[in-house]
C-alpha cells in the first residue's frame, strides 16, 4: 500500500512503525472473508483492509478521529483473525492499537460512553474494586430490564455467584516436591482469580506435580491489555512495568526459566511487553527480557511432557481455541496434544477460527454483535457433539458459560484431574455416563 507520510511525521516513531505495517499490505483482501465483523456486517469498513484505509487517512492527515473512523474501529474486536489468514504478514494488531490511542488523544466520546469506558479501565484491572462490582451487578440485577442502554447486557455477565478467593493467589513460593525441574512466575491477573480461582490453583498443581517451583510474585497483577484496548495506554504502561517490575526481582534474584500464563489474552499482551516500550530507555531492556520468558501454560506443559493420565474414560471433549491462543499466539498443537495425552477424545469446533464475541471488554461495548457471535459459537459447540467444553482464556468461559447447556473449563482443569489432582468442581457427577466414549 502506497503512503504518503511527512518526514515530520515520520519523526513520530508510532507513526513510522504503522507507515511500514501498510506498507506491506498488498490489498488482496484475503483477511476480509474470515474476519467476524465483516462476516455480520457485510460492510468494507467493517473488515480489516476497509479498516486499514481508515486508519492511513486519519494518520496520513494527521486529522482527529472522525466519528466514522470511530464507528469502524470500535467494532473491530482485535481477534487478529486477520493476520492468521493476511500472506503478506501485516501486523494489524499494532496498527489498530495506535488506531485507538489516537482515537483516545483526539475524539470526545458522548459522556456516557465516556463513563461506561472510564468504569471498565478502573474497575476491572483491579480485584477488590471488580469483585465489588460483580456484587453491586448481582444486587442490581432484579432492576435490569429497566437500565438504560449497554448497562443491562453487563449485568447479564456478572456470575450469579461469587466465587471465594483462593489462598493460592496469594504472594508466595510453591516449591516442587520432589526434583525441581523448572522455576517460573505465574501471572495471577485481575479477573480471572475473582470469577475463577479455580483456574490458577488448578495450574498451581500441575506445574508443581510435575516438577515445577512456581512463584506468584508481590505486586504483579493486571497485564494491561484491558486498558490497552480501550486505547488507554498511561494504564496499560503501568501495569506492564508493575508486573515487569515484580518478575525482575525474581529474575535477578532466584531466576526464572518462564512467565507462565494462563489467559491466552494476557499472553499476547505480556509477549507484546518488549514492542511496547521499545522506546522507553529505562524499561525496554527488561520488557523484552520478560516478553522472552513468556509463556502460555501449555507451552511449558508441552515442553515438560505430561505425566500418565490417571482417568478410566474417554471423556469427549470440544476445545474451544480462543483467538488470542491461535491467532495472538499462534498456539494450535500445544492444548490440542496435552488433551488427547491427558485421555480426552478431542473434538473440533465448527468455524474454530471465528471470535466467540469475549474480546475484553468487547461484550459490554458491543453487545448486539457480541450476542450474535456468541450465538453462532453457542451453535457450533452445539454441532461438535462434545459434552465437555475446554478453553484456554477466561474471556471466552465468561462470554460462552451462560449459554451452554455443558461444562466449559480451563484446560489446565482438565489436564490437573487427568494427572492426579481433584476433578473440577464445574463438573456434573454424571458426566461420565453422558459422555464417555469407552475406557
Ligand atoms: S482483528 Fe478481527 S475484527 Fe478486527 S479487523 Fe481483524 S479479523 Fe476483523
Ligand atoms: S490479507 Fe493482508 S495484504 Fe491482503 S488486504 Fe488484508 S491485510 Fe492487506
Amino acid at each position: 500500500m502506497q503512503t504518503n507520510f511527512t518526514l515530520a511525521q515520520l519523526g513520530d516513531s508510532d507513526t513510522a512503525e504503522s507507515e511500514k505495517i501498510m506498507r506491506t499490505c498488498v490489498h488482496c483482501d484475503f483477511c476480509t472473508a474470515t474476519c467476524p465483523t465483516y462476516l455480520l456486517l457485510g460492510d468494507e469498513l467493517d473488515g480489516p483492509r476497509g479498516r486499514i484505509y481508515l486508519i492511513k487517512d486519519m494518520l496520513e492527515g494527521g486529522k482527529p478521529a472522525s466519528a466514522t473512523v470511530v464507528r469502524h474501529i470500535d467494532r473491530c474486536l482485535s481477534c487478529l483473525s486477520c493476520m492468521t489468514t493476511c500472506p503478506s504478514g501485516v501486523n494489524y494488531m499494532h496498527l489498530v492499537d495506535h488506531a485507538r490511542r489516537h482515537i483516545a488523544e483526539t475524539f470526545r466520546r458522548p459522556w456516557r460512553d465516556r463513563m461506561l469506558r472510564r468504569m471498565l479501565a478502573v474497575t476491572l484491572p483491579h480485584r477488590r474494586l471488580f469483585a465489588w462490582s460483580l456484587t453491586l451487578s448481582r444486587l442490581a440485577r432484579p432492576v435490569a430490564r429497566f437500565l438504560p442502554g449497554r448497562l443491562a447486557p453487563m449485568l447479564a455477565l456478572a456470575p450469579s455467584k461469587r466465587a471465594r478467593s483462593s489462598p493460592m493467589d496469594r504472594p508466595q513460593v510453591f516449591p516442587a516436591p520432589d526434583a525441581r525441574r523448572m522455576r517460573v512466575a505465574l501471572l495471577s491477573g485481575c479477573v480471572q482469580p475473582v470469577l475463577k480461582p479455580a483456574i490458577n490453583e488448578a495450574t498451581i498443581r500441575l506445574l508443581t506435580r510435575h516438577g515445577v517451583e512456581v512463584v506468584v510474585s508481590a505486586r504483579a497483577g493486571c497485564c494491561g491489555s484491558l486498558t490497552h484496548h480501550l486505547g488507554e495506554e498511561a494504564p496499560a504502561v503501568k501495569s506492564a512495568k508493575a508486573n515487569i517490575a515484580a518478575w525482575w526481582r525474581e529474575i535477578e534474584g532466584k531466576g526464572l526459566d518462564a512467565i507462565v500464563i494462563n489467559a491466552s489474552g494476557c499472553g499476547t499482551m505480556v509477549k507484546d511487553y518488549g514492542f511496547l516500550l521499545r522506546n522507553d530507555p529505562l524499561w525496554a531492556e527488561k520488557a523484552a527480557r520478560v516478553s522472552a520468558l513468556a509463556r502460555d501454560i501449555t507451552e511449558v506443559m508441552a515442553e515438560l511432557g505430561l505425566l500418565p493420565s490417571v482417568l478410566r474414560t474417554r471423556l469427549v471433549v470440544a476445545y474451544h481455541s480462543a483467538c488470542s491462543m491461535q491467532h495472538g499466539q499462534k498456539l494450535e498443537a500445544p492444548p490440542r496434544d496435552l488433551l488427547r495425552a491427558a485421555g480426552f477424545d478431542l473434538r473440533e469446533v465448527p468455524e474454530g477460527h471465528i471470535c466467540c464475541g469475549s474480546a475484553g471488554s468487547y461484550n459490554i461495548l458491543q453487545p448486539i454483535l457480541a450476542a450474535q457471535l456468541r450465538n453462532r459459537k453457542l451453535a457450533n459447540i452445539g454441532r461438535s457433539g462434545a459434552g465437555i467444553v475446554a478453553t484456554g482464556n477466561i474471556g471466552c468461559i465468561q462470554q460462552l458459560e451462560g449459554g451452554l447447556d455443558r461444562p466449559i473449563l480451563h484446560t489446565v482443569e482438565l489436564l490437573d484431574w487427568a494427572t492426579g489432582g481433584p476433578r473440577p468442581a464445574a463438573l456434573p457427577p454424571e458426566i461420565e455416563s453422558k459422555t464417555g466414549s469407552g475406557p
